[in-house]
This record gives structure tokens, C-alpha cells and sequence, in this order.
């Protein structure tokens, strides 16, 4: 068994698409590869009876040379410091590949919140934000949502760097509930920019969303949005899975009603009616399309021999290791990688942030339709440079990414004597 760590994986997969470029210093690569700053800070919680408990947290602040850092804040019980540089790290190369003038940052708790009252997260998100407030601001690092954190999570960030602060900066986060200053369109953004891709390579591969089979791992924010959007163009959806277990349904699983389900706080082991898996069943289920929306490392070098979609959309960060990319390609199985994929999240916290700035609020067909002409964009030039240096998408992804993250490098250091200017792109 490999045991290369995500952030092992990050760096390799940096090493490789330096490859591609022509002329890029390996100084560089060093400090793209490298975090610019990383906080672990420790966070007292008073339990609601009255005990304390002392939790860890992060949040690592990884590359700036295009914009503030942006990134978001997960809680979870494998939440390590290896996993948060990592998830930085992607942030960083995804706000390049999609072109928002931001760069990559991360954050975590080490803690389980299934475990927590609704009062407890609340402490426990104030006391965060207390540890880390003299380092985040709406023009220095940007939070956002990501594994079981909210919109709620976001406004009690926001409250309470206000109230450290002495001045409400509701752009401190993004990813906030509609009343506390979030996007319309913010909620749906991560599927609905996966979705635009997979729109745009279909396009271009003459296929049709309409009438797919689809299989989904994870059915939070990313994995149910998708089920929605995918069922609304047409397409079936199989197989999908939390993490207490998968339901399967040829004839195709009813969306809406397990959408209330999940709202209600309820899990997939407890529907009955369904055949149920293991929660990794739907990485191999039978598919036209697959969906992995829930953690990083799951499509492995054990199980990639066995999926049988012919595309995969990575909603989730880092599903897929190296190992893997390789056997999916070998099958001629076609990855959107996360770091295009599911840009749309942080696509739309970029037009929130800018509504935010500006005091402006968008419609959500104009959130919308910005999202769906960012992500075709973003689609086209990777798949352009994919197709003329005969590399993966992910790969040619990253090779853009890395090329625009080291001309901000140049451009930020062209004041220093004997300093090259880079003129815009070179690939
Ligand atoms: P979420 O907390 O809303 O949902 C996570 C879902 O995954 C839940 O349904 C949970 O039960 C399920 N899950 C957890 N472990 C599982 C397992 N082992 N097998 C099957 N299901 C499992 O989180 P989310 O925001 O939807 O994020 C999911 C993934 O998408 C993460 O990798 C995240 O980093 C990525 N992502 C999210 C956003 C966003 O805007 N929310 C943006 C980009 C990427």
C-alpha cells in the first residue's frame, strides 16, 4: 500500500505539471509547493454540562501572490495539519485555473460535530474565530464552508470577528446565510459548476446529460445539489452514499424526498425501501457518470480497476490518488478534476466577496450565468493544453495554474533589482 499523505499527493502532483511548462525556476515550484504561513492554534470549549475540553485547529495560509487567501474551514474528526496544507494547497492552484484574483488557504477543527449540540458548535466556532481573527480580514484571508460547516457556521464567523474587530466586515467570510449578506446561488455553486463542466465537455465529446445513469458518494452540500441538477437534465440517479451507507436503485433513488431527508437531519442507514451498501459502494457501481462528493483518497489503486462510469466529476477535493489517475486513464475514463470541478464553490464566494465590497446584491441568473461563463472558460483553456501536450486534464490544469501563480510571483517581485517581467500568460 502507498501511504503517500494528501499533501504528499499535492506536491507530486505540482512536480509533474512543472513538467509541462517550459521555463519554470525550481525555486519557484519550491515556494508554490510550499505554505506561506501556518497557524495551529488551541481552542477551549465549554461543554453544555459545564466541562471543558481543549480542541485543536488550523488554518493554513497557503499562497497569496494572485489575492487574499481564500479557503474553507472544515470540522472533522481526521482533521490533521497534513490535510489542511493540502486542501490550502488545491485552493491555491483552483482560484488560478478559474482566474479569480485570489490565492489558497484552509482551516479545521480536529473534532467530531456530530457530537455537538447546535450551542457547542456555536462556542466552539466563536472561540475559533477568537484564536485566528488577528490573521483572517476581507482583504488578508477569506473562509468559507466546507465539510460540515454552514452558512451558519459563516454568519457566527462573521458576528464574531465583528465583535473582536469593532467593525462588522460581513466579506471577512463568505458562504453566509442570504440575511447576513451571502449570494443567491452560493448554496448550489459547487454542483452547479461541476455541472457546467461536464455540460462543456459533453459538448465537445457529442454526448447528452439526458438520460445518463448517475452514482454519488457524499450527499452534503456538493454530492445532493448534484442530484438535484443532475435529475433536472434528465438523468437517473443509482447509486448514491453518506457516510452511514449507500442506497442503490436501478430505476433511480427519489431525490427530493431523500434531499428532506437529510435536511431533517436523518442518515441514508435508517431509509428503508432501498438495497444498501457500504458508503464507498457508488465509486463502483454501474454508471455513466460518477460523482465523488464527500472526502479526499477514495478512488485508490484497489478500487479504480473496478469503476465502471466512463466520467468521473470530482466535486469532492483530492478524491482520486495518483495511482489511481493512472489506471483511470489507462481505462480511457475521463476525470474533471477538483481543482476545475468544483472551482464553482469558490467561483460564486469571489462574487460574494465582490458584492460584499461593493454593497451590491446580484440576481441569481446573473450569479449564475457569471458562474457558467467562468467554468466554460476554465473548461476550454485547460482542455485546449491538455489536448496540444497530450497530458490529463488534471495535469494541464495545474500546468495553467502554476504558470499564472509564478507570473504573479515575478510580477510581485519586479521592483527588486535584476527582477524578470513576465507579460501576462505563456501557455
Ligand atoms: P458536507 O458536509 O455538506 O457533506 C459531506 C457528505 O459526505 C455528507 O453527506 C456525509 O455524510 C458524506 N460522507 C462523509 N464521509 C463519507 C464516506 N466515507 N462515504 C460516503 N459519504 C461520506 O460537505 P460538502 O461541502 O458537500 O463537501 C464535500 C466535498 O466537496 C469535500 O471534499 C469538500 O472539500 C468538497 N467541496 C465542497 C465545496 C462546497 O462549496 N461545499 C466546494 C468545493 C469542494
Amino acid at each position: 500500500m502507498n501511504n503517500q499523505t494528501a499533501f504528499d499527493r499535492f506536491n507530486s502532483t505540482v512536480d509533474a505539471a512543472a513538467e509541462i511548462l517550459d521555463d519554470v525556476e525550481p525555486a519557484l515550484i519550491e515556494r508554490i509547493k510550499t505554505p506561506e504561513r501556518v497557524h495551529q492554534v488551541s481552542i477551549p470549549l465549554t461543554r453544555d454540562d459545564g466541562t471543558q475540553e481543549l480542541l485543536t485547529g488550523f488554518r493554513v495560509q497557503h499562497n497569496s501572490a494572485r489575492g487574499p487567501y481564500k479557503g474553507g474551514i472544515r470540522y472533522h474528526r481526521d482533521v490533521c495539519l497534513d490535510e489542511v496544507k493540502a486542501l490550502a494547497g488545491w485552493m491555491s492552484i483552483k482560484t488560478a485555473v478559474v482566474d479569480i484574483p485570489l490565492g489558497g488557504g484552509k482551516g479545521g477543527i480536529t473534532v467530531d460535530p456530530r457530537r455537538l449540540s447546535k450551542a457547542e458548535l456555536e462556542r466552539l466556532t466563536r472561540a475559533y474565530t477568537e484564536r485566528i481573527w488577528r490573521v483572517i480580514g476581507p482583504e488578508v484571508d477569506i473562509p468559507a464552508p466546507d465539510v460540515n460547516t454552514t452558512s451558519e457556521t459563516m454568519d457566527w464567523i462573521a458576528d464574531e470577528y465583528g465583535r473582536l474587530s469593532g467593525a462588522a466586515a460581513p466579506a471577512v467570510v463568505t458562504g453566509k446565510s442570504l440575511f447576513h449578506g451571502g449570494s443567491l446561488g452560493r448554496d448550489t455553486a459547487t454542483a452547479q459548476g461541476g455541472f457546467d463542466v461536464l455540460e462543456a465537455a459533453f459538448a465537445a465529446a457529442g454526448e447528452k446529460v439526458s438520460g445518463k445513469t448517475v452514482s454519488i458518494q457524499g450527499f452534503g452540500n456538493a454530492g445532493a445539489n448534484a442530484a438535484i441538477l443532475f435529475e433536472n437534465a434528465g438523468a437517473r440517479i443509482v447509486a448514491a452514499s453518506d457516510s452511514t451507507a449507500a442506497l442503490i436503485a436501478p430505476e433511480g433513488l427519489d431525490v427530493a424526498g431523500l434531499v428532506a431527508l437529510k435536511t431533517r437531519g436523518g442518515s441514508f442507514a435508517g431509509v428503508p425501501g432501498y438495497e444498501k451498501k457500504a458508503s464507498d459502494a457508488p465509486l463502483v457501481e454501474p454508471a455513466d457518470i460518477l460523482v465523488p462528493a464527500a472526502l479526499e483518497g477514495q478512488i485508490t489503486a484497489v478500487n479504480a480497476g473496478a469503476v465502471k462510469a466512463r466520467w468521473i466529476v470530482e466535486l469532492a477535493n483530492g478524491p482520486t490518488t495518483p495511482e489511481a489517475d493512472v489506471e483511470l486513464e489507462r481505462r480511457r475514463i475521463t476525470v474533471l478534476p477538483d481543482i476545475l470541478a468544483n472551482a464553482g464553490g469558490v467561483v460564486v464566494s469571489y462574487f460574494e466577496w465582490v458584492q460584499n465590497m461593493h454593497s451590491e446584491k446580484w440576481l441569481r441568473e446573473e450569479v449564475e450565468a457569471r458562474l457558467a461563463v467562468t467554468m466554460r472558460r476554465a473548461y476550454e483553456s485547460v482542455a485546449a493544453l491538455a489536448a496540444r501536450k497530450h497530458v490529463s486534464l488534471r495535469l494541464a490544469a495545474y500546468a495553467i495554474a502554476i504558470d499564472r501563480i509564478s507570473a504573479a510571483m515575478h510580477a510581485g517581485r519586479a521592483t527588486l533589482p535584476g527582477a524578470r517581467r513576465e507579460a501576462g500568460h505563456r501557455l
